[in-house]
């Protein structure tokens, strides 16, 4: 059988970057991805505003939707504090199969958990399975339309507190509007629009924040 994009881009970095250096394993997967084969990692470019975001947040929970190959895992990681943990949900056991192998090669797995299944399954489990009280971060970049009922589903299991930040990516390519419409509109939450472009591309995108007022 041939191999996937995805598997191809975990042998690059096997093969290229520095085992236990996270910005090593970022690098050479956009490397990869920018001059190789195009991926819907969140990039470089957008991947500094969700650094930024991670830094403000500063959160001892993080809770990331859609892992992919483990590259917004790994950027996220590496920012946290001693003791903070990362939970990325992913429901292809292919794609987790490959972000576990790129977490682990990075050396970051001691702060990533990976939650094999549908975010919607997921997310009603945090509190009990997982022992989540509150998350500080949420980085919201799985499949567009699951924006808005997840975050629906993270007020109602109060996985939310005041001050909790959620970044949304690719809100305009390819673009999450019932979820904009959602947060913007609401009272519990205060957002901000971060112009940037789609990952290796220059296509027009951003990503939004939306910080829950409670
Ligand atoms: N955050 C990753 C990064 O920047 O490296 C990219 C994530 S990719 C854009 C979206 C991923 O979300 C895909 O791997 C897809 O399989 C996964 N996904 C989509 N909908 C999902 C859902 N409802 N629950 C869990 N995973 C989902
Ligand atoms: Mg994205």
């Amino acid at each position: 059988m041939s191999q996937s994009k995805e598997q191809r881009i975990l042998n690059f970095v096997l093969q290229n970057a520095v085992r236990g250096d996270p910005c090593s394993v970022l690098d050479t997967i956009d490397k990869y991805c920018s001059q190789k084969e195009w991926a819907m990692n969140v990039g470089d470019e957008k991947g500094k505003i969700l650094d930024k975001t991670v830094e403000e947040a500063n959160p001892s929970v993080a809770l990331e939707l859609g892992t992919y190959c483990g590259y917004s895992a790994v950027r996220i990681s590496r920012l946290l504090k001693a003791g903070a943990r990362l939970l990325t949900v992913e429901f292809n056991p292919e794609f987790a199969a490959i972000a576990k192998q790129m977490i682990e090669f990075a050396g970051v797995q001691d702060k990533v958990k990976l939650l094999e299944g549908p975010s919607q399954e997921i997310i009603p489990q945090l509190k009990k399975k997982y022992e989540v009280d509150t998350l500080d971060f949420v980085f919201l970049d799985h499949w567009k339309d699951r924006y808005k009922p997840d975050t629906i589903l993270l007020q109602e299991c109060n996985l939310l507190r005041k001050g909790s930040i959620l970044l949304a990516d690719n809100i305009i390519f390819p673009g999450a509007p019932d979820f904009l419409n959602y947060v913007r509109k609401s009272p519990h939450f205060q957002c901000t629009n971060y112009p940037s472009h789609l990952e290796y591309m220059k296509v027009e995108d951003a990503m939004e924040k939306a910080v829950f007022l409670g």
